[in-house]
């Protein structure tokens, strides 16, 4: 049993030296890639690292995956001890996406590509690549749903010509994430028209970004916030409340309930990111719907950019021009998302094998 052990080793190890090259010819499989992800807290980022890690690994590259734990100076260390541990190079889905300048200088004296993950990293030349979702339409995705919910717009998208006027509830991310101005944006743009004709109205009238965001994107922000303006709102009742993250609308759910609301009279509220918690509760009727990014994908658009580079190619991106981080636009490579409610989950999230039927269970 020794010497099969030992054999085995062998050739585990030879294959990590070549790259597993079986095939002859095949470029050397190279390097440590560090990945650098915000937090742990929300279920979307641990796929993502695992994603990412797995992927890299099967093609042979050794990976070293850090979490900051939400925090700013945590995660700047992180990422110098990557690139001071030889880092070939980086994946990072940055925090406050202002917050790099200095680290990711020291990236580039190092000749160390870096890629920036779902966040665009701002005010830098120092970021190579960008890979992401259409943010903006996830935002328009959002509001759609919510307008879908409300029986404004009929499953095709078409205006029922409903007249409400539907009391709703405005909610941002996290201001220091580049990504949660695209989401307002794509929402307030979708749903604009609607305020203005007095289809919808927002009681507490907070319809500025500055009063709907919510910083690091906290559950038990908006929470409050949610306990906030029920208190401020009085005995008016919501039909809606655009949430731009699960994580938001579990904590808005939950200040509406101990506010009196009952599952069947919850106003509609959507979500982002397809997450465990936030599909049992569309699946229990209270949250009605959210937006499905497969980090599957995410990760494999910014694992084959990474091999691309340290194999001398250039990474293919389908849009140079909306991503401008202050010192360069950034190419991009886009992937699309999917609205999810009750009557797609099925379809989109188990036919998929994103989840099973025993984790929504
Ligand atoms: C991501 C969203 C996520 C949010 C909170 C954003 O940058 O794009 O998918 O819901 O961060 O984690």
């Amino acid at each position: 049993a020794g010497v099969l052990a030992l054999g085995i080793g062998l050739a585990g190890c030879a294959g990590d030296r070549t790259g597993g090259n079986a095939g002859g010819g095949e470029e050397e499989a190279g390097g440590i890639i560090g990945v650098a992800m915000p937090t742990q807290q929300s279920e979307r980022w641990i796929a993502d690292g695992n994603n990412v890690k797995a992927q890299l690994e099967e093609l042979g590259y050794q990976v070293d995956l850090q979490y900051a734990n939400d925090d700013i100076p945590t995660q700047v260390s992180q990422i110098e001890n990557m690139i001071s541990s030889g880092a070939n190079a980086l994946i990072i889905a940055s925090i406050d996406g202002t917050t790099l300048t200095d680290v990711l200088q020291q990236a580039a004296d190092a000749d160390i590509p870096v890629i920036a993950y779902d966040r665009l990293i701002n005010g830098t030349p120092n970021v190579d690549y960008y890979t992401t979702f259409d943010n903006y339409k996830v935002g328009v995705q959002q509001a759609t749903s919510l307008l879908t919910g409300l029986g404004v717009l009929d499953a095709s998208g078409a205006d029922t010509g409903a007249a409400g006027p539907f009391n709703v509830e405005l909610f941002a991310g996290s201001p220091d994430d580049n990504n949660a101005t695209f989401f307002w944006q794509g929402a307030i743009d979708t749903l604009q028209p609607y305020l203005d004709k007095g289809t919808l109205v927002v009681p507490s009238g907070q319809t500025e970004f500055g009063q709907a965001a919510i910083l690091r994107w906290l559950p038990e922000t908006a929470q409050e916030r949610m306990e906030n303006i029920l208190t401020v709102i009085g005995s008016t009742k919501l039909q809606g409340v655009l949430s731009p993250y699960d994580g938001l609308s579990i904590g808005i759910i939950s200040a509406l309930t101990s506010g009196g609301y009952s599952v069947s009279d919850l106003p509609v509220v959507t979500g982002q990111d397809a997450e465990v918690g936030s599909i049992k509760s569309i699946i229990a009727g209270e949250q009605y719907s959210t937006i499905f990014k497969d980090t599957r994908e995410l990760a494999k658009q910014a694992v084959t950019m990474v091999d691309d580079i340290r194999k001398g190619q250039t990474p293919e991106v389908n849009d140079e021009e909306t991503y401008d981080n202050g010192e360069k636009v950034v190419p991009s490579y886009l992937l699309e998302s999917t609205i999810v409610t009750k009557d797609n989950y099925k379809e989109i999230l188990i036919d998929s094998g994103y989840y099973t039927e025993a984790d929504l269970g």
